[in-house]
């Protein structure tokens, strides 16, 4: 059975970060349905015009719409030996789902306290030709990009307050769930972006 690794944490924790640093570690494809959404936002597509209202309200896109994301995407075959989930599962719900198609094996959680959060967020960039992240403040992007450099548009003060909400009401108790499981390694993720890759590095070391 395919076994997957889960990057757990609140909005702005750095998992897009760090996320390519595991698959490389690991040498598992990164699976984010949040960019997956985007992308169908982007195209216009039936899906992307349903979840795109929710999206933008800082909202959870509904279950369902989620999971007959993923099992699609893990029929691809570059996920035949798991893949690493990035804002996948967000509720206990889309967990269980997950546990009939692949064995989650670790569930990797960057923990950063609320303050931090909107700071992080509001001042987040993304450049849309290479799908790179930066920080106005923690992380400038180089000179010569940074003016085609573009705000999500759920990463307003407002929609993250909403966002943050949604975490601790429907996601945060996944944690606790796949911690009785005995799969959660949790990682401080306050650090600079080196810092927490290199405990992330640390504790993949350990897993084998
Ligand atoms: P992200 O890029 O992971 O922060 O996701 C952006 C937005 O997409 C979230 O605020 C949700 O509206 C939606 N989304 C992404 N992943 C999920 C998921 N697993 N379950 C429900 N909604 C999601």
């Amino acid at each position: 059975m395919k076994e997957s690794i889960v990057l757990f944490g609140p909005p702005g924790a750095g998992k897009g970060t760090q996320a390519d640093l595991i698959s490389e570690l690991t040498g598992k494809p990164q699976v984010s349905t949040g960019d997956m959404l985007r992308n169908a936002v982007s195209k216009k597509s039936q899906l992307g015009i349903e979840a795109k209202k929710y999206m933008e309200a800082g909202l959870l896109v509904p279950d369902k719409i989620i999971i007959d994301l993923i099992k699609n995407r893990l029929d691809d075959e570059d996920s035949i030996t798991g893949v690493l989930f990035d804002g996948f599962p967000r509720t206990i719900h889309q967990a269980e789902e997950l546990e009939k198609i692949t064995q989650v094996k670790v569930v990797i959680s960057l923990v950063v306290p609320d303050e931090e959060i909107i700071e992080r967020i509001v001042g987040r960039r993304m450049d849309p030709e290479t799908g790179d992240i930066f920080h106005i403040t923690f992380n400038p992007p180089p000179e010569e990009i940074s003016h085609r450099l573009i705000q999500r548009k759920d990463d307003t003060k407002e929609t993250v307050i909403q966002r943050l909400a949604s975490y601790h009401e429907q996601t945060k108790p996944l944690g606790e769930w796949y911690e009785k499981l005995g799969k959660l390694i949790s990682i401080e993720g306050n650090g600079t972006i080196e810092e927490v890759g290199k405990n992330i590095t640390e504790a993949i070391s350990h897993i084998g």
